[in-house]
């Protein structure tokens, strides 16, 4: 007998859990994109949008999922024959790299693994071993969603200045926008990649550059009129926002999340993702103490707040997953880019999630470690009850 139907939820690392509100103000018909509401309505998401990733500079909007903003990002500020610096703590710098390569430009390398983050002496030492500056940018992924790794993306800033290297510093905060604290002005970022389907709630479909003025002026002397950010972001017509039609019921969805955010304030929003990842952490130090199950990310102060990946040994992440899938109506996220993927799963706690859903969480992989005798620790649940308790 499965015990899986009722309401399910969906814990992988995106796309998130999206809110009755985002659903009911996209359930509507089309409306006319060329003129009308729906043009105050995209006005007033630039500011909101600015505001989650704490910058005064410029926002373009692309229709297109992460993948989608890695290219723009690219494609606004280098061109091939140039070489960026990737820094790669699991499978998602990895692929912005790849596409980097794709497009022709030399990408160095270094690879911090699986389980741990960027070490910024090794960055600076890459910086000042490049004299002639032929690093363009430097890719770094703030939260990499396969490992739950959080990166210091200030340090990097600190770095580049240290070494005096000129290099634009290119974020990708896809998995923690309005999850982990980002600032992007005062971190000195010159360009941050983001979508709308992980801590902005909204069904994937829209993603999201913002841009400092020293990264439009690197900008090279070509680039396709669909890629461009300039006429995104100061449109002579409303059209030029999105290159062609507007992506009409995202903008809905994305305009009632950021409302969300916006009445919970997003320092509360941050708080709430701090106490869940330290409730998700708790559970699992305890089940840690015996057998199998450990946390890839051994220092709290690297972890993520929207993402915990989990090291649960073969074929254990894959049972466990399915256990709570088909049998209690719980999604876990698969062993992203891991090898061999069943011994690993992953749990989201990003966007629209509260204390109930993380204790239904951390109570149903009680229950499948239980149900499959899976060695495990005694006292998780306990353990987590009592983080939500403290608040
Ligand atoms: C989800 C994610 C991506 C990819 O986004 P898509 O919308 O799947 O293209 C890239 N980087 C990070 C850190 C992510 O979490």
């Amino acid at each position: 007998m499965s015990l899986a139907n009722g309401r399910s939820y969906l814990a992988i690392p995106g796309p998130s859990v999206i809110p009755d509100a985002v659903l009911q103000a996209m359930h509507r018909a089309s409306p006319n994109i060329y003129e009308g509401a729906l043009h105050d309505l995209t006005d007033s998401l630039i500011p909101d949008l600015k505001a989650v990733a704490m910058t005064d500079q410029k926002v373009a909007i692309y229709i297109g999922n992460g993948h989608a903003a890695w290219e723009a990002a690219l494609a606004n500020t280098v061109t091939a024959g140039d070489t960026v610096l990737a820094l790669a703590t699991g499978r998602f710098c990895i692929g912005w790299g790849e596409m980097a390569t794709d497009m022709g430009i030399t990408v160095q390398t270094i690879d911090y693994g699986d389980s741990t983050p960027i070490d910024l002496g090794q960055v600076e030492e890459a910086l000042r071993a490049d004299s002639s500056g032929k690093i363009k940018a430097i890719l770094a992924v703030h939260v990499d969603t396969s490992t739950s790794v959080k990166n210091d993306i200030a340090g990097l800033r600190r770095v580049l200045d240290a070494a005096g290297h000129d290099a634009l510093l290119m974020a990708d905060c896809i998995a923690s926008l309005g999850c982990d604290p980002f600032e992007m002005d005062a971190w000195g970022v010159d360009v941050m990649v983001s979508a709308c389907q992980k801590g902005l709630m909204t069904p994937a479909g829209i993603s999201f550059v913002w841009y400092n003025a020293k990264a439009d002026a690197v900008r090279p002397a070509r680039v396709s009129r669909y890629w461009d950010w300039r006429a995104r972001t100061d449109p002579d017509q409303y059209f030029q926002y999105f290159n062609g039609t507007a992506p009409t019921h995202h903008l809905y969805g994305l305009r009632a999340a950021l409302d969300m955010i916006k009445a919970e304030g997003l320092e509360a929003v941050f708080t709430r993702h701090e106490t869940l990842a330290r409730t998700v952490w708790a559970a699992l130090d305890c089940w840690s103490a015996d057998g199998p199950l450990a946390q890839n990310i051994a220092d709290p102060a690297n972890r993520s707040h929207a993402v915990t990946s989990v090291v649960a040994g073969s074929p254990n992440g894959d049972a466990l997953r399915h256990w709570c899938e088909y049998e209690a109506g719980l999604t876990l996220g698969i062993g992203l880019g891991r090898s061999p993927a069943d011994a690993y799963f992953r749990i989201g706690h990003m966007g629209h999630v509260n204390a109930h859903m993380i204790m239904g969480v951390l109570g149903t992989m009680q229950a499948g470690l239980i149900a499959l005798d899976i060695p495990h620790g005694t006292g998780a649940l306990d353990a987590a009850a009592r983080v939500i308790a403290a608040g």
